[in-house]
Protein backbone atom coordinates (compact mmCIF):
# COMPACT_ATOMS: atom_id res chain seq x y z
CA UNK A 1 0.00 0.00 0.00
CA UNK A 2 1.37 3.63 -0.81
CA UNK A 3 2.53 5.47 1.94
CA UNK A 4 -0.07 7.90 1.47
CA UNK A 5 -2.67 5.74 3.12
CA UNK A 6 -2.07 5.09 6.65
CA UNK A 7 -3.96 2.54 8.58
CA UNK A 8 -4.14 3.24 12.16
CA UNK A 9 -3.93 0.81 15.13
CA UNK A 10 -7.72 1.34 16.00
CA UNK A 11 -8.32 0.45 11.54
CA UNK A 12 -8.97 3.61 10.05
CA UNK A 13 -7.55 4.97 6.90
CA UNK A 14 -6.30 8.30 6.53
CA UNK A 15 -5.95 9.11 2.95
CA UNK A 16 -3.88 12.49 2.08
CA UNK A 17 -4.35 12.87 -1.19
CA UNK A 18 -1.74 15.67 -1.97
CA UNK A 19 1.18 12.93 -1.60
CA UNK A 20 -0.71 10.98 -4.27
CA UNK A 21 -0.34 13.91 -7.11
CA UNK A 22 3.14 12.72 -8.08
CA UNK A 23 1.29 9.66 -10.09
CA UNK A 24 0.58 9.68 -13.37
CA UNK A 25 -2.44 7.13 -13.76
CA UNK A 26 -1.89 5.07 -16.71
CA UNK A 27 -5.87 4.46 -17.90
CA UNK A 28 -7.53 8.13 -16.91
CA UNK A 29 -9.54 8.77 -19.67
CA UNK A 30 -9.90 12.33 -19.02
CA UNK A 31 -8.21 15.71 -19.64
CA UNK A 32 -5.26 16.32 -17.34
CA UNK A 33 -6.32 18.74 -14.62
CA UNK A 34 -6.18 19.25 -11.02
CA UNK A 35 -9.28 18.21 -10.23
CA UNK A 36 -8.47 15.13 -12.58
CA UNK A 37 -5.39 14.59 -10.55
CA UNK A 38 -7.57 14.62 -7.02
CA UNK A 39 -9.77 12.33 -8.53
CA UNK A 40 -7.25 9.57 -9.92
CA UNK A 41 -5.52 9.92 -6.53
CA UNK A 42 -9.03 9.41 -4.74
CA UNK A 43 -9.86 6.02 -6.90
CA UNK A 44 -6.05 5.01 -6.70
CA UNK A 45 -6.69 5.75 -2.79
CA UNK A 46 -10.11 3.79 -2.56
CA UNK A 47 -8.69 0.84 -4.25
CA UNK A 48 -5.99 0.20 -2.02
CA UNK A 49 -7.94 0.64 1.44
CA UNK A 50 -10.05 -2.26 2.36
CA UNK A 51 -13.85 -1.56 1.93
CA UNK A 52 -14.36 -2.46 5.84
CA UNK A 53 -11.79 -0.25 7.18
CA UNK A 54 -13.38 3.22 8.05
CA UNK A 55 -11.38 6.17 5.78
CA UNK A 56 -10.90 9.97 6.05
CA UNK A 57 -9.93 11.43 2.74
CA UNK A 58 -7.65 14.70 3.59
CA UNK A 59 -7.79 16.90 0.36
CA UNK A 60 -6.21 19.80 -0.53
CA UNK A 61 -9.25 21.69 -1.75
CA UNK A 62 -12.62 21.74 -0.85
CA UNK A 63 -13.75 20.13 -4.74
CA UNK A 64 -13.82 16.30 -3.52
CA UNK A 65 -16.32 17.57 -0.31
CA UNK A 66 -18.93 19.52 -2.91
CA UNK A 67 -18.61 16.58 -5.75
CA UNK A 68 -19.37 13.18 -3.22
CA UNK A 69 -21.16 14.88 -0.17
CA UNK A 70 -22.51 18.82 -0.72
CA UNK A 71 -23.46 18.22 -4.68
CA UNK A 72 -22.97 14.60 -5.10
CA UNK A 73 -26.45 14.85 -7.27
CA UNK A 74 -25.40 17.28 -9.63
CA UNK A 75 -22.18 15.94 -10.36
CA UNK A 76 -23.65 12.27 -10.48
CA UNK A 77 -25.78 13.33 -13.17
CA UNK A 78 -23.79 15.40 -15.44
CA UNK A 79 -22.28 13.54 -18.45
CA UNK A 80 -20.96 17.01 -19.60
CA UNK A 81 -18.58 17.35 -16.44
CA UNK A 82 -14.73 16.80 -18.25
CA UNK A 83 -14.22 14.12 -15.05
CA UNK A 84 -17.91 12.32 -15.26
CA UNK A 85 -16.52 9.06 -16.14
CA UNK A 86 -13.99 9.31 -12.91
CA UNK A 87 -16.76 10.41 -10.96
CA UNK A 88 -18.85 7.71 -11.73
CA UNK A 89 -16.26 4.73 -10.82
CA UNK A 90 -15.72 6.90 -7.11
CA UNK A 91 -19.14 6.53 -6.56
CA UNK A 92 -19.50 3.16 -7.22
CA UNK A 93 -16.78 2.49 -5.20
CA UNK A 94 -18.08 4.46 -2.32
CA UNK A 95 -21.23 2.45 -2.20
CA UNK A 96 -19.53 -0.63 -2.69
CA UNK A 97 -17.67 -0.12 0.60
CA UNK A 98 -19.58 -1.02 4.02
CA UNK A 99 -17.42 1.35 6.74
CA UNK A 100 -17.55 4.77 6.51
CA UNK A 101 -15.79 7.52 4.10
CA UNK A 102 -15.53 10.93 5.57
CA UNK A 103 -14.06 14.14 3.47
CA UNK A 104 -12.02 16.63 5.02
CA UNK A 105 -10.02 19.63 3.66
CA UNK A 106 -6.58 19.17 4.81
CA UNK A 107 -3.24 20.69 4.51
CA UNK A 108 -1.50 20.88 1.41
CA UNK A 109 1.78 19.62 1.70
CA UNK A 110 2.69 20.92 -1.96
CA UNK A 111 4.74 19.32 -4.23
CA UNK A 112 8.36 18.69 -5.06
CA UNK A 113 9.36 17.53 -8.11
CA UNK A 114 11.56 18.61 -10.53
CA UNK A 115 11.31 16.71 -13.70
CA UNK A 116 8.83 14.29 -15.79
CA UNK A 117 10.72 10.96 -14.23
CA UNK A 118 9.61 11.72 -10.47
CA UNK A 119 6.40 11.06 -11.72
CA UNK A 120 5.29 7.45 -11.01
CA UNK A 121 2.77 5.36 -13.16
CA UNK A 122 0.00 3.26 -12.05
CA UNK A 123 -2.59 1.30 -13.27
CA UNK A 124 -6.27 2.41 -12.57
CA UNK A 125 -9.41 0.74 -12.71
CA UNK A 126 -12.06 2.98 -13.89
CA UNK A 127 -14.41 0.74 -15.25
CA UNK A 128 -17.47 1.54 -12.41
CA UNK A 129 -18.72 -1.85 -11.13
CA UNK A 130 -22.55 -2.56 -12.49
CA UNK A 131 -23.32 -3.60 -8.96
CA UNK A 132 -22.87 -0.50 -7.08
CA UNK A 133 -23.70 2.25 -9.70
CA UNK A 134 -26.32 2.71 -12.76
CA UNK A 135 -25.62 3.74 -16.34
CA UNK A 136 -26.06 7.01 -17.75
CA UNK A 137 -27.81 9.51 -15.27
CA UNK A 138 -31.47 10.08 -13.81
CA UNK A 139 -34.19 11.30 -16.46
CA UNK A 140 -35.93 13.55 -13.96
CA UNK A 141 -32.65 15.27 -13.50
CA UNK A 142 -31.77 16.07 -16.90
CA UNK A 143 -33.07 19.20 -19.04
CA UNK A 144 -33.56 19.96 -22.71
CA UNK A 145 -30.58 22.04 -22.73
CA UNK A 146 -28.53 19.52 -21.49
CA UNK A 147 -30.09 16.15 -23.79
CA UNK A 148 -29.54 18.29 -27.03
CA UNK A 149 -25.84 18.83 -25.62
CA UNK A 150 -25.39 15.36 -25.03
CA UNK A 151 -26.60 14.47 -28.72
CA UNK A 152 -24.57 16.94 -30.23
CA UNK A 153 -21.82 15.72 -28.35
CA UNK A 154 -22.27 11.90 -29.17
CA UNK A 155 -19.67 10.64 -31.60
CA UNK A 156 -20.02 7.25 -33.51
CA UNK A 157 -16.97 4.91 -33.01
CA UNK A 158 -16.10 2.67 -35.57
CA UNK A 159 -15.67 -0.78 -34.86
CA UNK A 160 -11.83 -2.39 -35.01
CA UNK A 161 -11.37 -4.94 -36.81
CA UNK A 162 -9.96 -6.97 -33.88
CA UNK A 163 -13.43 -6.65 -32.02
CA UNK A 164 -15.54 -7.73 -34.98
CA UNK A 165 -13.34 -11.00 -35.19
CA UNK A 166 -12.95 -11.92 -31.74
CA UNK A 167 -17.24 -11.64 -31.20
CA UNK A 168 -17.68 -13.60 -34.54
CA UNK A 169 -15.27 -16.12 -33.29
CA UNK A 170 -17.34 -16.30 -29.95
CA UNK A 171 -20.68 -16.39 -31.85
CA UNK A 172 -19.16 -19.13 -33.57
CA UNK A 173 -17.56 -21.15 -30.68
CA UNK A 174 -20.50 -20.79 -28.48
CA UNK A 175 -23.08 -21.76 -31.51
CA UNK A 176 -20.42 -25.40 -31.90
CA UNK A 177 -20.76 -25.79 -28.10
CA UNK A 178 -24.31 -24.63 -27.41
CA UNK A 179 -26.25 -24.91 -30.35
CA UNK A 180 -27.18 -21.10 -30.77
CA UNK A 181 -25.35 -17.89 -32.39
CA UNK A 182 -25.88 -15.12 -29.67
CA UNK A 183 -26.04 -11.21 -31.10
CA UNK A 184 -23.55 -9.26 -31.02
CA UNK A 185 -26.04 -7.17 -28.36
CA UNK A 186 -26.10 -10.39 -26.57
CA UNK A 187 -22.30 -10.63 -26.38
CA UNK A 188 -21.59 -7.41 -24.91
CA UNK A 189 -24.62 -7.78 -22.43
CA UNK A 190 -22.97 -11.43 -21.35
CA UNK A 191 -19.84 -9.50 -20.89
CA UNK A 192 -21.28 -7.76 -17.71
CA UNK A 193 -22.63 -10.56 -15.91
CA UNK A 194 -22.85 -10.17 -12.37
CA UNK A 195 -21.74 -13.83 -12.03
CA UNK A 196 -18.00 -12.82 -13.35
CA UNK A 197 -16.58 -10.16 -10.90
CA UNK A 198 -15.48 -6.52 -11.80
CA UNK A 199 -12.06 -6.79 -12.42
CA UNK A 200 -12.60 -9.84 -14.58
CA UNK A 201 -15.18 -8.43 -16.54
CA UNK A 202 -12.88 -5.65 -17.28
CA UNK A 203 -10.37 -8.11 -18.44
CA UNK A 204 -12.62 -10.21 -20.52
CA UNK A 205 -13.66 -6.52 -22.09
CA UNK A 206 -10.31 -5.91 -22.98
CA UNK A 207 -9.74 -9.35 -24.50
CA UNK A 208 -12.54 -8.49 -26.63
CA UNK A 209 -11.15 -5.10 -27.84
CA UNK A 210 -7.73 -6.62 -27.78
CA UNK A 211 -6.14 -4.01 -25.90
CA UNK A 212 -3.25 -5.93 -24.29
CA UNK A 213 0.25 -4.81 -25.46
CA UNK A 214 1.00 -8.84 -26.54
CA UNK A 215 2.27 -10.06 -29.62
CA UNK A 216 1.96 -7.99 -32.75
CA UNK A 217 1.89 -4.58 -31.38
CA UNK A 218 4.92 -5.20 -30.15
CA UNK A 219 6.57 -5.61 -34.23
CA UNK A 220 6.63 -1.54 -34.98
CA UNK A 221 8.46 -0.48 -31.73
CA UNK A 222 12.13 -1.00 -32.56
CA UNK A 223 14.40 -2.35 -29.82
CA UNK A 224 11.33 -4.15 -28.32
CA UNK A 225 10.45 -6.40 -31.59
CA UNK A 226 11.83 -9.62 -29.10
CA UNK A 227 8.85 -8.84 -26.64
CA UNK A 228 6.24 -9.92 -29.80
CA UNK A 229 7.35 -13.70 -29.02
CA UNK A 230 6.68 -15.67 -26.16
CA UNK A 231 9.60 -15.87 -23.93
CA UNK A 232 8.94 -19.65 -23.02
CA UNK A 233 7.36 -21.36 -26.20
CA UNK A 234 9.43 -18.73 -28.69
CA UNK A 235 6.08 -18.39 -31.02
CA UNK A 236 4.37 -15.62 -31.92
CA UNK A 237 2.47 -14.81 -28.49
CA UNK A 238 -1.35 -13.89 -28.94
CA UNK A 239 -3.93 -14.27 -25.86
CA UNK A 240 -5.22 -17.63 -27.55
CA UNK A 241 -1.89 -19.07 -26.81
CA UNK A 242 -1.51 -17.89 -23.40
CA UNK A 243 -5.25 -18.87 -22.62
CA UNK A 244 -4.74 -22.46 -24.44
CA UNK A 245 -1.50 -23.81 -25.70
CA UNK A 246 1.47 -21.79 -23.51
CA UNK A 247 3.91 -24.43 -22.15
CA UNK A 248 4.80 -22.24 -18.90
CA UNK A 249 4.11 -23.46 -15.40
CA UNK A 250 -0.31 -22.39 -15.17
CA UNK A 251 -2.19 -23.60 -18.66
CA UNK A 252 -2.19 -26.87 -18.50
CA UNK A 253 -2.46 -27.34 -14.70
CA UNK A 254 -5.50 -24.90 -14.60
CA UNK A 255 -7.53 -26.08 -16.90
CA UNK A 256 -7.29 -29.43 -15.68
CA UNK A 257 -8.17 -28.08 -12.63
CA UNK A 258 -11.19 -26.85 -14.00
CA UNK A 259 -12.18 -30.35 -15.70
CA UNK A 260 -11.44 -32.17 -12.09
CA UNK A 261 -13.61 -30.41 -10.63
CA UNK A 262 -16.36 -30.12 -13.33
CA UNK A 263 -16.32 -33.53 -13.43
CA UNK A 264 -17.03 -34.32 -9.81
CA UNK A 265 -20.58 -33.20 -10.67
CA UNK A 266 -21.02 -33.55 -14.09
CA UNK A 267 -19.79 -35.21 -17.32
CA UNK A 268 -18.28 -33.95 -20.36
CA UNK A 269 -15.94 -30.77 -19.50
CA UNK A 270 -16.51 -28.82 -22.82
CA UNK A 271 -13.54 -28.26 -25.43
CA UNK A 272 -12.16 -24.47 -24.75
CA UNK A 273 -11.72 -22.35 -27.73
CA UNK A 274 -10.73 -19.15 -27.24
CA UNK A 275 -14.17 -17.91 -28.48
CA UNK A 276 -16.19 -20.03 -26.26
CA UNK A 277 -13.42 -18.57 -23.49
CA UNK A 278 -14.81 -14.94 -24.47
CA UNK A 279 -18.34 -16.10 -24.70
CA UNK A 280 -17.98 -17.77 -21.31
CA UNK A 281 -21.18 -16.37 -19.95
CA UNK A 282 -22.66 -17.28 -22.61
CA UNK A 283 -23.39 -21.49 -21.81
CA UNK A 284 -26.84 -23.06 -22.19
CA UNK A 285 -26.94 -26.73 -20.00
CA UNK A 286 -29.99 -28.56 -20.44
CA UNK A 287 -31.56 -31.33 -18.34
CA UNK A 288 -31.55 -34.77 -19.77
CA UNK A 289 -34.79 -34.36 -21.67
CA UNK A 290 -34.06 -30.76 -22.88
CA UNK A 291 -36.80 -28.97 -21.12
CA UNK A 292 -35.27 -27.44 -18.74
CA UNK A 293 -32.03 -24.74 -18.59
CA UNK A 294 -29.91 -25.64 -15.73
CA UNK A 295 -28.75 -22.44 -14.51
CA UNK A 296 -26.49 -23.65 -11.58
CA UNK A 297 -24.59 -25.84 -14.17
CA UNK A 298 -23.75 -22.76 -16.30
CA UNK A 299 -23.49 -19.87 -13.81
CA UNK A 300 -20.31 -22.81 -12.13
CA UNK A 301 -18.95 -22.71 -15.76
CA UNK A 302 -19.03 -19.26 -16.06
CA UNK A 303 -17.54 -18.76 -13.13
CA UNK A 304 -14.47 -21.57 -13.42
CA UNK A 305 -13.81 -19.98 -16.97
CA UNK A 306 -13.69 -16.37 -16.25
CA UNK A 307 -11.49 -16.86 -13.04
CA UNK A 308 -9.46 -19.29 -14.50
CA UNK A 309 -8.59 -17.07 -17.54
CA UNK A 310 -8.24 -13.87 -15.42
CA UNK A 311 -5.22 -15.72 -13.15
CA UNK A 312 -3.54 -16.84 -16.61
CA UNK A 313 -3.15 -13.69 -17.21
CA UNK A 314 -2.03 -12.69 -14.14
CA UNK A 315 0.66 -15.10 -14.19
CA UNK A 316 2.03 -14.65 -17.59
CA UNK A 317 2.32 -10.81 -16.19
CA UNK A 318 4.02 -12.00 -13.08
CA UNK A 319 6.35 -14.45 -15.57
CA UNK A 320 6.83 -12.25 -18.36
CA UNK A 321 7.26 -8.59 -16.63
CA UNK A 322 8.45 -9.78 -13.26
CA UNK A 323 10.50 -12.49 -13.95
CA UNK A 324 8.54 -14.67 -11.52
CA UNK A 325 8.10 -18.25 -11.84
CA UNK A 326 5.63 -20.18 -9.86
CA UNK A 327 5.45 -23.88 -9.40
CA UNK A 328 2.80 -25.96 -9.84
CA UNK A 329 1.70 -25.76 -6.45
CA UNK A 330 1.49 -22.75 -5.86
CA UNK A 331 -0.35 -22.40 -9.38
CA UNK A 332 -3.08 -24.89 -7.59
CA UNK A 333 -2.98 -23.08 -4.35
CA UNK A 334 -3.59 -19.48 -6.59
CA UNK A 335 -6.16 -20.99 -8.69
CA UNK A 336 -7.63 -22.64 -5.64
CA UNK A 337 -8.06 -19.14 -3.61
CA UNK A 338 -9.55 -17.78 -6.36
CA UNK A 339 -12.40 -20.24 -6.35
CA UNK A 340 -13.30 -19.78 -2.84
CA UNK A 341 -13.27 -15.80 -2.92
CA UNK A 342 -16.03 -16.31 -5.54
CA UNK A 343 -17.78 -18.79 -3.15
CA UNK A 344 -17.77 -16.44 -0.72
CA UNK A 345 -18.65 -13.71 -2.95
CA UNK A 346 -22.11 -15.72 -3.78
CA UNK A 347 -22.69 -16.33 -0.01
CA UNK A 348 -22.56 -12.61 0.76
CA UNK A 349 -24.99 -11.62 -2.04
CA UNK A 350 -27.62 -13.98 -0.89
CA UNK A 351 -28.27 -11.14 1.40
CA UNK A 352 -31.71 -9.69 -0.08
CA UNK A 353 -31.71 -6.89 2.81
CA UNK A 354 -27.82 -5.64 1.87
CA UNK A 355 -28.54 -6.07 -1.49
CA UNK A 356 -31.49 -5.76 -2.66
CA UNK A 357 -32.08 -6.50 -6.64
CA UNK A 358 -28.30 -7.33 -6.99
CA UNK A 359 -28.65 -10.11 -3.92
CA UNK A 360 -28.26 -13.55 -5.59
CA UNK A 361 -30.74 -16.26 -4.64
CA UNK A 362 -29.72 -18.80 -2.36
CA UNK A 363 -31.46 -21.68 -4.73
CA UNK A 364 -29.36 -20.52 -7.10
CA UNK A 365 -25.60 -20.43 -5.20
CA UNK A 366 -27.01 -23.58 -3.40
CA UNK A 367 -27.18 -24.96 -7.19
CA UNK A 368 -24.09 -23.57 -8.47
CA UNK A 369 -21.56 -25.07 -6.07
CA UNK A 370 -23.59 -27.97 -4.41
CA UNK A 371 -21.34 -30.44 -5.07
CA UNK A 372 -17.87 -29.78 -4.96
CA UNK A 373 -17.75 -28.89 -1.55
CA UNK A 374 -15.06 -30.19 1.25
CA UNK A 375 -17.31 -32.15 4.07
CA UNK A 376 -20.48 -31.08 2.38
CA UNK A 377 -22.72 -34.18 3.91
CA UNK A 378 -21.78 -32.65 7.29
CA UNK A 379 -23.21 -28.81 6.00
CA UNK A 380 -27.14 -27.60 6.50
CA UNK A 381 -28.81 -27.98 3.61
CA UNK A 382 -29.08 -24.04 3.17
CA UNK A 383 -25.21 -23.84 3.99
CA UNK A 384 -25.06 -20.06 2.83
CA UNK A 385 -25.03 -18.98 5.98
CA UNK A 386 -22.47 -21.72 7.25
CA UNK A 387 -18.76 -19.75 7.71
CA UNK A 388 -15.64 -21.56 7.75
CA UNK A 389 -16.57 -24.64 6.52
CA UNK A 390 -16.58 -24.01 3.27
CA UNK A 391 -13.65 -22.89 2.00
CA UNK A 392 -12.38 -25.88 0.93
CA UNK A 393 -13.18 -27.11 -2.39
CA UNK A 394 -10.13 -28.43 -3.48
CA UNK A 395 -7.32 -29.55 -0.74
CA UNK A 396 -4.18 -27.74 -1.11
CA UNK A 397 -2.21 -30.79 -1.26
CA UNK A 398 -1.65 -33.35 -3.99
CA UNK A 399 -4.32 -35.70 -3.10
CA UNK A 400 -7.87 -35.95 -5.59
CA UNK A 401 -11.16 -35.69 -4.01
CA UNK A 402 -14.03 -33.31 -2.15
CA UNK A 403 -11.85 -33.53 1.23
ZN1 LIG B 1 4.15 -19.82 -24.53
Amino acid sequence: MSAAVSVEKDLSATILLDDYLHLSFLDLDVEPSFHAALLGGLLYALQNVPHSVPATVLCPAAYLGSVFVTNRSAYENNPLDPNFPIIKSIIAHLQERSATTRFKVGKFNGLHITNSSDYLSVSLDTQPDLMFTSPGILLNTGSQRLFTKMIVTLKRHSSRKSTISNLDRTRHCVNDEFDFYPSDKTIWKSLRSTDISRLTRNFLWKCMHETFHVGTFWDNVPDLRHLAYCPTCAVPETMEHIALECDAPGQKRIWSLCERIWNLRFRQWPKLHWGLILGCALPRFRSTRGTRRLRGKERFFTILVSISIHLLWKLRNERVLEGKSVTNIEVENRWLSAINSALRRDQILTNKARFGSLSKSKQMVLETWSGVLQNEDALPDDWTRSKGGLVGIWPTTRRIGVG
